[in-house]
């Protein structure tokens, strides 16, 4: 294992006004299936999720169910933890912007922005959507309701400080254009570039309506308003600005901000803002993936269309439900979500496919030779074609991690998959059985055939970590962690001697029979 090369990765911090659903599940299994890969690959990693807990959208929320505003938070923030719990989601912090860590670092951040002379007070007027926490002026409005979520906008007249967003934009399009993977894909830093080149106006950061938000250090009749609060915890969960910055230190700048496309804007636009003023360096990529659209448009609380996760994950299982998410999103593109679709999906690749290479595998070893393998031959016939797919995989897949593309490494991992249920047909290890001359021959196929199958396990165990702890004992290599290493992927690693056991299937087929029954 390298040492020194750091990963680090967020997921945006959610926002507590209710239950997350499956669209937030995809952008956080994604992430965890990044940072697992990453460990995976010797990197030293941090993954961060959390919580954007102030706001009036809160205050009012809170306000109607007779709790306070931390009450509320606290009790949403709680269902959080525990969805990402039951995702197997391998954060190594969860930051809430209502801790006393984030609250100091936003204080600090906007003294320094206000005392040079980047953040300034003025006078106030501005339509505002409450749901998107956003101002509009009056040019930008859609038939006078907000054009973002179409929802009516109010008048707020009142002071406010502003931060100078003006005075960076020449030195954002300049980043953006001299780093061309600083957002990705390629559609959405097209679309940031035309945003910022038709002229960024100064950002309201501060409100005195609501007092649920951090304070203006020197100001304590205004709250600081949404996005310097709310980014910011990207690097006050690392300690910034504190005694101990040693995480800081470490891991900044992050390697990947990930999020679904309709909050690319405030990450490539506001954030690196904020950092170039504040004179700290810029997060190496922002990636903005497409949403999880449902029949009728894209899921909503108020469109009452929300999939919760957590119901598919009792009836299907968490390797399924991220099996799923990750094999069927391609980067920035939004897809239809269905049940149907995910069990298809998963009784194809993890049932017939996988499952079925075990089962077929293992048992065939069982009754020809009480399952111990011995060192295969040489290579012949489909074999040559067998090892140059294994041995071609493992980069193929490294190199469409680095793209950010989960679903198209997945197809890798199951075309090498479906090769080895091929060459199975091909070699036709029951006839081979049938013949004491072909016996190196048998031992041989079902040596490849094992091999494969360590290779996908190791392969596949970011994506679906619950999967691999269930096949390491099929494979009668639950005692070699040294063999369930990215680095272990060369091929011949499985000792001769090892014991493929018969077992339960690795992965049942899910019966369709189940599907929309609640
Ligand atoms: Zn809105």
């Amino acid at each position: 294992m390298e040492t020194g090369k750091t990963f680090y990765i967020t997921t945006p911090i959610y926002y507590p006004s209710d239950n997350l659903h499956i669209g937030h599940a995809y952008t956080t299994v994604a992430a965890d299936a990044m940072a697992r890969y990453k460990r995976l690959t010797g990197y030293d990693v941090r993954f961060l999720t959390g919580s954007d807990e102030h706001g009036q959208k809160i205050e009012r929320a809170a306000r109607e169910k007779g709790q306070t505003p931390k009450e509320y938070v606290d009790r949403i923030v709680a269902g959080f933890q525990h969805l990402w719990r039951s995702l197997n989601i391998s954060n190594d912090d969860f930051i809430r912007t209502t801790e006393d860590r984030h609250k100091r670092v936003v204080q600090q951040i906007f003294q320094q922005l206000y005392d040079q002379g980047d953040i300034y007070k003025a006078g106030y007027e501005g339509w505002y959507c409450t749901p998107c926490e956003t101002f509009w002026t009056e040019g930008r409005l859609a038939e006078g309701n907000c054009p973002d979520c179409g929802r009516p906008v109010e008048l707020v007249r009142e002071e406010s400080y502003f931060f100078k967003m003006s005075k960076y934009a020449h030195r954002l399009l300049k980043h953006i254009e001299d780093n061309p993977d600083f957002i990705q894909p390629v559609s959405r830093r097209n679309e940031m570039v035309s945003f910022i080149k038709s002229g960024l106006e100064d950002l309201c950061v501060s409100r005195t309506t609501f007092d649920w938000g951090i304070p203006v250090p020197f100001d304590k009749k205004h709250v600081i308003y949404v996005w310097v609060d709310a980014l910011t915890n990207y690097i006050s969960a690392l300690g910034f600005g504190r005694d101990n910055d040693s995480l800081y230190l470490r891991y900044w700048p992050a390697d990947i901000h990930l999020m679904a496309k309709d909050i690319v804007r405030f990450h490539t636009v506001i954030w690196p803002i904020i950092l170039m003023a504040a004179g700290l360096p810029l997060p190496r990529q922002v990636v903005g993936h497409g949403f999880l659209l449902l029949e009728g448009g894209k899921m909503s609380k108020s469109k009452g269309n929300v999939i919760d996760p957590l119901v598919l994950i009792d009836k299907y299982g968490v390797d399924a439900v991220r099996y799923y998410l990750l094999r069927e999103m391609p980067p920035g593109i939004d897809v239809y979500y269905s049940e149907e679709a995910l069990v298809h999906r998963v009784n194809q690749d993890l049932a017939n496919d996988l499952g079925n290479l075990f089962n077929r595998s293992c048992a065939m070893a069982n009754k020809y030779f009480q399952g111990e393998l011995q060192a295969p031959g040489a290579p012949e016939g489909p074999d040559e074609e067998l090892l140059e797919l294994a041995a071609e995989t493992p980069p193929m897949v490294e190199e469409l991690m680095e793209r950010r593309d989960p679903a198209s490494a997945l197809a890798a991992i199951l075309r090498l998959v479906g090769r080895a249920n091929k060459y199975l047909e091909e070699t036709a290890p029951w006839t081979l059985a049938k013949d004491p001359e072909k016996k190196d021959r048998l031992y041989t196929v079902l040596y490849n055939v094992a091999e494969v199958l360590r290779l996908a396990t190791v392969m596949i165990t970011p994506f679906t970590p619950g999967l691999p702890p269930r096949a390491w004992p099929l494979l009668g290599l639950e005692d070699r962690p040294d063999l369930h290493t990215w680095a272990s992927l060369k091929w011949g690693g499985i000792p001769a001697g090892t014991v493929l056991k018969k077992g339960e299937p690795l992965f049942p087929r899910i019966d369709t029979a189940s599907l929309g029954d609640e």
